[in-house]
């Protein structure tokens, strides 16, 4: 069976050589993936597949029960061992707007009674936006968020990740804090919760900072009405 990918359990691994699984034209099966494949706002990872004597961009990542197929920028078929590589600034930058993202979402579930994250969206301009299930009135307080946000990163909190049963989160309250998407549930019926110190613990799973204190101070460059009951907050640096 397909095992936990390593872009969740070794995130700091960004160059990997295997010898494929299996090959097709344009594509490679690895039974390892260190490529983020895009989901729950955030970007895929830019990443390139070498062989020999050939190389091409990834443009797509998708599993099976196997492993995890590799799809590039070509048609060829390669024979022989493959190295993958991920783009380390681009995936870092991930790494700091999601985790922002996760503060973000924790400071309005705490200071606007428990509201819920309808919707978020990195982007690789350095911003990103939170959608939250909130009335109008709460327009002018949502752009004070910048300064709860920049206490936990001056606050250094030290981010973890592990495994839980995937009912038994569920019945957590708070845990599964996205109104529109649950997180994924893996094959093992387990769920990922990204847990940042003792302020919050999410079901998640992407690719996080190691402690908030690594990503920069923010500032809000905009709050926007989408709906009566949603409001939607832009952030950057
Ligand atoms: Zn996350």
């Amino acid at each position: 069976m397909r095992s936990q990918p390593l872009y969740q359990t070794e995130g700091d691994l960004l160059a990997l050589e295997c010898h494929p699984l299996d090959t097709r034209p344009g594509a490679v099966l690895l039974d390892q993936c260190i490529v983020f494949p895009g989901g729950g706002g955030q970007l895929a990872d830019r990443a390139a597949i070498r062989w020999h004597h050939g190389e091409a961009a990834i443009v797509a990542v998708t599993p099976d029960q196997r492993g995890w197929w590799h799809r590039f920028a070509s048609e060829d078929e390669p024979d022989g061992p493959v190295q993958v590589s991920v783009d380390a600034g681009f995936r870092h930058l991930m790494c700091e707007l999601h985790t922002l993202a996760h503060i973000a979402n924790s400071v309005v579930f705490r200071e606007f009674d428990g509201a819920l994250l309808t919707g978020a969206q990195l982007s690789d301009d350095e911003t990103f936006r939170v959608d939250f299930d909130l009335r109008g009135s709460e327009a002018g307080r949502l752009r004070e968020l910048a300064g709860p946000i920049n206490d936990i990163i001056r606050a250094d909190l030290p981010i973890r990740t592990f495994l839980m049963d995937w009912d038994k989160a569920n019945a957590v309250p708070g845990l599964f804090r996205s109104k529109a998407v649950s997180p994924p549930r893996q094959d093992d019926g387990n769920v990922r919760i990204v847990e940042i110190g003792d302020l919050d613990r999410q079901g998640c799973g992407g690719t996080h900072l190691a402690s908030t204190g690594m990503a920069r101070p923010v500032r809000v460059l905009k709050v926007d009405n989408k709906g009566r009951q949603n409001r939607r907050v832009k952030i950057g640096f």
